[in-house]
């Protein structure tokens, strides 16, 4: 096969893989598992065909595909792949260029630039902030605690990059008790020590109690969250942020799914006084409902950001706001094309009426749940919903049969020290069919 062939029957199979979407098993079954047997090949000197190794891929790898990509997959707040988006990506992967620079690419750096003036504009965040496009939200998160640390330390009269931590003022980060766990992670990466974290006790939604906030002062670093995974609840930004700010703190927003409520008039409210926020990290590849590996940290001082994760070399110098100098990754796909793709073809409204039709889609979901005598644990105020059965087996139960079923699949979790299922609703393809459909699902196993 020639390259346009093998490009050409990949494109018929993942045509024919999407086109299934809709009715394939959301979890596979045990037969199409057991199959994966077949990659166990050891490593040969001489290579296959390529068309045979898409062969396999696509005839013993796609019937394990879990459908994050369908109507019918309510676990992680996932999202599936828009029409443009991913057609976009495609585009992407084409033209295959290092994305670190305008000059190893000058198209996807000005769109990526055209992609962070519009997020800034639909999440109404300050304009002067800068966008890094990076992988995820854990990436984005990380990048921005760097960013926030090193910057407290400068004020603080310490060069971090030429001294690092040894001996240097000690940077405090405050973090809810239901921050979330990729949140624990960067610091822990970074060297906070779990032990040292200050942990801000919340209210039974998830929210930070503004009462019992740690002291803080310009050595510290508050970490707040726009969307609880569990419960989808927004901390108090408008009484907690303008006490940080006036203490001295870093404001650190994880907003990985919850950002988005801002593109809608009717969940704004959610996220009163975010803006005054120092940074903030959210996905692409969950509630926007672009392919993985699409997320942004946001930074108001946009040298803050490229002082920290600057990757400038004779062989390569860009200016500040190059992506390489904004993100961790030096070289890298054109992620923010995605986005913009998304943002252009949906347009503001487009992108209110998905995350208002979810929240409509949530609180249907949890109307039914109680209908059937089931207890729901949050509101909904968004996209997620917390429930649980009469006991813990029963919980389980339902959760493991709607799983068996293959008609949906949504995940367990554990809310204040007790088992407990969340239904998260981020998919543009699930319609108020497809939530009645769950329901009836929900329901034979409720029993
Ligand atoms: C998913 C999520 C993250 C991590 O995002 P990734 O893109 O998966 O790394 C962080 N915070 C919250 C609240 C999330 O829901």
């Amino acid at each position: 096969m020639t390259e346009i062939e093998l490009l050409a029957d990949a494109d018929a199979r993942a045509r024919r893989f999407v086109a299934g979407n809709a009715a394939r098993r959301v979890f596979p079954d045990a037969e199409a598992l057991a199959a994966l047997a077949a990659f166990e090949e050891d490593l040969t000197d001489g290579g296959k065909p390529g068309a045979e190794t898409l062969a396999l891929l696509d005839e013993v790898g796609s019937p394990t595909a879990v459908a994050g990509n369908g109507p019918h997959y309510y676990g992680f707040v996932v999202g599936a792949s828009l029409p443009v988006a991913a057609a976009a990506e495609r585009m992407v992967l084409a033209w295959d260029q290092s994305a670190s620079t305008p000059l190893g690419a000058p198209g996807a750096s000005a769109i990526e630039a055209v992609a962070g003036r519009w997020m800034l504009d639909i999440l109404d965040l300050p304009r002067e902030s800068v966008v890094g496009f990076g992988t995820s939200a854990s990436a984005c998160g990380l990048t921005c605690i760097t960013a926030a640390r090193r910057t407290l330390l400068a004020q603080a009269g310490w060069d971090f990059d030429r001294k690092g931590l040894a001996g240097a003022p000690e940077i405090r980060a405050v973090v809810s008790d239901v921050a979330h766990v990729t949140m624990i992670k960067a610091l822990r990466v970074l060297g906070f020590g779990t032990d040292n974290l200050l942990v801000a006790p919340t209210d039974a939604a998830g929210r930070i109690d503004p009462a019992r906030l740690p002291p803080l002062d310009a050595r510290t670093i508050l970490c707040l969250q726009a969307g609880e995974v569990n419960t989808g609840a927004f901390d108090p930004f408008a009484d907690l942020i303008p006490r940080a700010k006036a203490a001295g703190a870093w404001v650190h927003v994880d907003g990985a799914f919850g950002l988005w409520a801002r593109a809608s008039a009717a969940k704004r409210h959610l996220t009163e006084g975010i803006e005054g926020a120092d940074s903030w990290t959210t996905d692409g590849h969950k509630w926007l409902n672009t392919p993985y590996d699409c997320a942004m940290s946001i930074v108001r001082d946009g040298a803050a950001l490229a002082g920290a994760m600057t990757s400038d070399a004779a062989y390569s110098s860009a200016g500040a706001d190059a992506q390489k100098n904004l993100t961790l990754e030096f070289s890298r796909r054109a992620r923010g094309v995605a986005i913009w793709a998304a943002l252009r073809t949906l347009g503001r409204e487009g992108v209110a009426a998905m995350v208002e039709r979810h929240c409509a889609q949530a609180a249907r979901v949890a109307e039914g749940l109680r209908a059937m005598g089931l207890e729901v644990l949050n509101g909904p105020v968004l996209n997620q919903v917390l429930a649980r059965g009469r006991d813990d087996a029963h919980t389980q139960a339902i959760r493991e049969g709607v799983a068996a079923s293959g008609l949906a699949w949504f995940g367990g979790t554990a809310w204040r020290g007790a088992p407990a299922f969340r239904i998260s609703v981020s998919s543009w393809r699930t319609s108020d069919g497809d939530i009645e459909r769950l329901l009836e699902t929900i329901g034979r196993h409720a029993g």
